[in-house]
């Protein structure tokens, strides 16, 4: 239950207008007054309510109030509400100490004094309030604790592909040095040269990419931004990613605004994710699979949108598919090395641009779309930024 709801408090007596005036001394704007004329109703409306405090009159016909608080005390779920006698005139000790047995916490003599009643109340009313809020902080508490178990578990099993990742290379390079220790043939040994620099390639971008996570976590990275061009952006990027999309025999489909549309961005980052999208749907779809790069413009911004035609995304991933270390169990095949932080640097990047980044697929096998908005500059834009190389992916 929420921590600020109105609390609920029980008034139970056989005379309506005595529970009238019960409400009337008690009426607040944070409490609920349940109100039941006998014991029976008073047992359903507990069934329903876990109330703050019950205020029982003594002498009802039927179930009077003392039986009334033994079968309370008697339940697991009533046990421990606090009990307020309401008594008619001085009650004498002997009935007093029957009340106490049977549960109460407190005697109420009528006529009742207001501001008696009131103060007897806000105790046990504030002791509730109190309550709700520590078993709210618990509820928080546990939903934090299994946040970080999960963090831990994903962190241990990156560790792992990670020593897995770095070791392939680095044996590639060992052997590749040994090899050529001992290659005297010239073509040989370009031919192991040109593995072993391809290997080196792969290990500083992942030394690269691990870098830039920790620089964008602790806020270190700043934007070079400039006024860009969307399409320079989206060519660079194309041209980033053309030898992995043309490795796995892929085709790719371009469609960009016919009006120029200006950016304000880090030209370099923003070739980056988009490169980084496309490199993704290049691994994630089986040989000669269609990629699509689309772009659009209106009043709002620039949507940029890279689909694939490959293995998908289960619905159950796609909300965690952009938090660092997350990769779809059964991927690993085609992750070509990839370590699942990607698109938590893209996802950085974006917002880093002001903008948003989602992802929608139907799930195994039926493809995936990642969707970029970004903000554009509106109107007519004269000088642009030195358009910058893109690294090749
Ligand atoms: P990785 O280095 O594993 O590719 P990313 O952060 O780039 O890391 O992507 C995280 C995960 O998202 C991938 O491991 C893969 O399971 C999934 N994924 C990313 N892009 C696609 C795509 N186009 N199609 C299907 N799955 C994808």
């Amino acid at each position: 239950m929420a921590a600020n709801a109105p609390v609920p408090v029980l008034l139970v007596d056989d005379l309506s207008a005595n529970l009238l005036a019960l409400e009337g001394l008690l009426q607040r704007d944070d409490l609920v007054l349940l109100k039941a004329q006998s014991g029976e109703e008073a047992l359903e409306l507990l069934l329903q309510n876990d109330v703050a405090l019950a205020l029982l009159d003594v002498q009802m016909p039927g179930m009077d109030g003392f039986e009334l608080a033994e079968i309370m005390r008697g339940s697991e779920r009533t046990r421990h509400v606090p009990i307020i006698f309401v008594t008619a005139g001085s009650s004498d000790s002997q009935r007093q100490f029957r009340g106490y047995e049977a549960g109460a916490v407190d005697f109420i003599a009528k006529p009742i004094e207001p501001h008696v009643l009131r103060s007897k109340a806000n105790v046990f009313i504030d002791l509730y309030c109190q309550r709700r809020q520590i078993a709210a902080q618990r509820d928080e508490l546990a939903v934090s604790a299994a946040a970080l178990r999960e963090a831990d578990r994903a962190k241990d099993q990156f560790l792992a592909v990670l020593a897995h990742e770095l070791r392939n290379p680095v044996a590639a390079l060992m052997s590749g040095l040994d090899l050529l220790n001992r290659q005297r043939a010239p073509e040989q040994a370009e031919m192991i040269r040109g593995q072993m620099e391809r290997m080196l390639f792969h290990l500083a971008r992942l030394v690269e990419d691990l870098l830039d996570v920790s620089r964008i976590s602790e806020g270190k990275v700043s934007l070079k931004t400039g006024r860009f061009a969307l399409k320079d952006v989206l060519l660079s990027a194309v041209e980033g990613s053309r030898h992995n999309i043309d490795a796995a025999g892929h085709g790719l489909t371009m469609e960009m605004p016919e009006a120029p549309v200006w950016l304000e961005a880090d030209y370099t980052r923003l070739a980056q994710v988009v490169a980084n999208l496309l490199n993704n749907a290049a691994k994630y779809t089986p040989a000669g699979g269609e990629i699509r790069l689309f772009a659009s413009a209106d009043e709002a911004g620039v949507e940029i949108r890279v689909s694939d035609n490959g293995v998908g995304i289960p619905a159950d991933m796609q909300a965690r598919i952009f938090e660092i270390f997350t990769q779809v169990e059964n991927h690993r095949a085609h992750a070509q090395g990839g370590l699942g932080i990607g698109l938590a640097l893209v996802r950085r990047l974006v917002l880093l641009h002001g903008g948003s980044i989602s992802v929608a697929s139907e799930g195994q096998g039926k493809g995936s779309t990642f969707t970029v908005r970004l903000p554009i500059i509106h109107g007519q834009v004269e000088e642009i930024g030195p358009v910058p190389p893109v690294p090749k992916g």
